[in-house]
C-alpha cells in the first residue's frame, strides 16, 4: 500500500477500480461453442463440513428480491436465494411444507438480540435443517461486536455454511473467516439503491475490493477448504457479474438485476403508460418505515427507492445472464467458471468511453 502523507494526512495512493474502469482482454481459445463453458462450481469450506455444487449466483437479502417466489424459480437452476429478514417462523413453516432444496436458500439475520431470538425459535422449530447457508449481515462489518456475533452463530450452527459481511478490505476479511465465517460478503457502497457513499463518504471501488478480499480469503486454508468471498452489489450488467468472477469472486450477489420481475416482491405500478415494480434499499426510508414502523432519530437513511421497469418472468433474463457468462468464457478461453480469474487480464479503459457506450444499453 502506498501512503502519501500530505500535511499529516494519510492518503492511499494505489489505484482502486470499479467494474466500469476495466474490460477483459480477449485470449486465444480452443473452445468451439459457448455451450462448452461450464457455469457450475463445487466448493468445500473452511469451517462447514458441507460441500456445495451449483451456479454461484445469489439474490441480495432484500425485501424486493429475497422472496419465496424467487427461490422456487432459482433453485431448479441451482442458483441461490438469500431470504430477506422479514419472514417470520410461521412463514417459513408454511413455505418449507413443500420446498426442500437447502443448498439453494440462505437464512439471513442481523446482530440484534431479536435476530438471535428468532434464530433460536427457528432452531427450536427444526426449521434450520432447510438451509445450508446462514448469512449474518450488517452494513458496517468493521464493528467489533460483529466478530463476537459471528462466533456466537458458529457455536449455535457448527455445520452451516456461514456468510458474513459487509466489508471491503483484506485484514478484516481474514479476521471474519478466522472468527467462524466460511464466506465473506464484500461491498460497501456500490449498490444501486445504496446512498452510503453519498451520505457518509465511506466506500471502496468494488472491483478492487473484490480482488483484495478474494486474495486475502483464498490465502486462509486448511485440509478441508479455504475462505471464499461474495461480490455484493454494483453489478449493473451481466458483464459486471463476469468481471466480478474474473476478479476472484467465488459468488456474485445482486439485487437490482433480480428486481422488476414477476418473482420480485411488490405491486406493478403504471406511470406514463409504462409498467414498473419498486426496488428499495434495505436502509431506505421505505424499508425502515415498512419493516420497523419508524426511522430511529439518530439514523439517516442510506438507501433509496427506485422504479424498475417491469420485465415479466425472470426465466428469460436467466438465459441472457447464462449466455453472457458463457460468452465471456469463450472470449477469454475459460472452459469453466473456476478458470475465469486465471484467464483474466483486465484492461483499464477511459471511463468516459464506457459511460458513453452504456447509455445505449437497453437493459439486456
Ligand atoms: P445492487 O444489486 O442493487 O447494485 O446491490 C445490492 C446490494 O446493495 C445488497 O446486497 C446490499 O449489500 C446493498 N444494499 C441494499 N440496500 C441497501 C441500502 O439501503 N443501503 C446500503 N448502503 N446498501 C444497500
Amino acid at each position: 500500500m502506498h501512503l502519501l502523507h500530505l500535511a499529516g494526512m494519510r492518503i492511499e495512493e494505489d489505484l482502486k477500480l470499479d467494474y466500469s474502469d476495466v474490460l477483459l482482454r480477449p485470449k486465444r481459445s480452443t473452445l468451439t461453442s459457448r455451450k462448452e463453458v461450464q457455469l457450475e462450481r463445487t466448493f468445500s469450506f473452511y469451517h462447514s463440513p458441507k460441500k456445495w455444487t451449483g451456479i454461484p449466483i445469489m439474490t441480495a437479502n432484500m425485501a424486493t428480491c429475497g422472496t419465496f417466489e424467487m427461490a422456487q424459480t432459482l433453485a431448479p437452476h441451482k442458483m441461490i436465494t438469500t431470504f430477506h429478514k422479514y419472514y417470520d417462523v410461521e412463514d417459513f413453516k408454511k413455505f418449507f411444507a413443500d420446498f426442500t432444496n437447502p443448498d439453494y436458500v440462505v437464512y439471513t439475520l442481523g446482530t440484534r438480540a431479536e435476530d438471535f431470538e428468532k434464530l433460536h425459535a427457528m432452531i427450536a422449530a427444526d426449521l434450520m435443517k432447510h438451509f445450508s447457508f446462514i448469512c449474518i449481515d450488517i452494513p458496517n462489518g468493521y464493528l467489533e461486536v460483529f466478530l463476537e456475533k459471528i462466533r456466537e452463530l458458529r457455536t449455535l450452527c457448527p455445520e452451516h455454511i456461514i456468510i458474513a459481511g459487509n466489508v471491503v478490505t483484506n485484514e478484516i476479511t481474514e479476521e471474519i473467516i478466522l472468527n467462524g465465517a466460511d464466506i465473506v460478503k464484500v461491498g460497501i457502497g456500490p449498490g444501486s439503491a445504496c446512498t452510503t457513499r453519498r451520505m457518509t463518504g465511506v466506500g471502496y471501488p468494488q472491483l478492487s475490493a473484490v480482488i483484495e478480499c478474494a486474495d486475502a480469503a483464498h490465502g486462509i486454508d486448511n485440509d478441508q477448504g479455504y475462505g471464499l468471498v461474495i461480490a455484493d452489489g454494483g453489478q449493473q450488467f451481466p458483464s459486471c457479474v463476469a468481471k466480478a468472477f474474473c476478479a476472484g469472486a467465488d459468488f456474485n450477489m445482486f439485487g437490482s438485476m433480480f428486481s422488476g420481475y414477476d418473482q420480485s416482491a411488490g405491486e406493478i405500478v403504471e406511470k406514463n403508460g409504462k409498467k414498473y415494480k419498486e426496488y428499495f434499499g434495505s436502509s431506505s426510508n421505505k424499508a425502515l418505515e415498512t419493516f420497523y414502523g419508524k426511522k430511529e432519530k439518530h439514523r439517516a437513511s442510506e438507501g433509496r427507492e427506485v422504479l424498475m421497469p417491469y420485465k415479466g418472468d425472470i426465466a428469460h433474463y436467466l438465459q441472457d445472464l447464462f449466455g453472457s457468462l458463457r460468452s465471456t468464457g469463450t472470449y477469454i478461453g475459460a472452459r469453466k467458471l473456476k478458470e475465469f480469474s486465471k484467464r483474466t487480464t483486465f484492461v483499464r479503459v477511459n471511463k468516459q468511453l464506457t459511460t458513453y457506450l452504456e447509455q445505449f444499453d437497453t437493459g439486456n
